[in-house]
């Protein structure tokens, strides 16, 4: 699979407004036709989201611009972009990385845990956006991989390969 990260474009993807500093806008994910697994990226400005919604979306997320390069762990933007390759990709390795950046989004107060679950011997997380208005509330169910610490860093030491 190819797990390059296509980054934003610093502009709304529908009316081509340059975003500021510090803007808030949401990006959406659709997946590309004949190539599983593989998604285009579009960036909404608030005017135009509030127009048209989540769609075709399979995933989106609300975001915030900023011109500083951040690390992986602290780039709320990049881990949403893992989190949600990694669940559609359901690949081996795929839910450790989904888990990974679920924690990352957590730390960073972009999701919020709500509860967990057993489904036989597993444990699955099932994590919020927090604060957001009904029709943007969606919950993710998260596989728990039972990473140990050294498990948790190597695939945090590789998150930053993607960006
Ligand atoms: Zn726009």
């Amino acid at each position: 699979m190819d797990f390059k990260i296509a980054r934003g474009q610093k502009q709304c993807s529908v009316c081509s407004r340059p975003f500021a500093d510090k803007e808030k806008y949401f990006v959406g994910l659709i997946p590309r036709t004949g190539e599983e697994g593989t998604f285009d990226r579009n960036d909404f400005c608030d005017a135009c989201w509030t127009r048209q919604g989540p769609g075709a979306l399979v995933a989106f997320w609300p975001n915030e611009y900023s011109t500083q390069k951040r690390p992986a762990l602290l780039d709320p933007d990049l881990l949403w972009q893992v989190f949600h390759k990694a669940r559609a990709a359901g690949e081996a390795d795929m839910p450790k990385f989904a888990y990974v950046a679920a924690l990352g989004l957590m730390r960073l107060k972009k999701l919020k845990l709500k509860a967990t679950k057993r489904e036989g011997k597993k444990e699955v997380l099932v994590f919020e956006i927090p604060g957001a208005k009904a029709k943007e509330r969606t919950q993710y169910e998260i596989l728990n991989p039972a990473l140990d610490e050294k498990g948790v860093l190597d695939v945090q030491d590789r998150l930053g390969d993607m960006a």
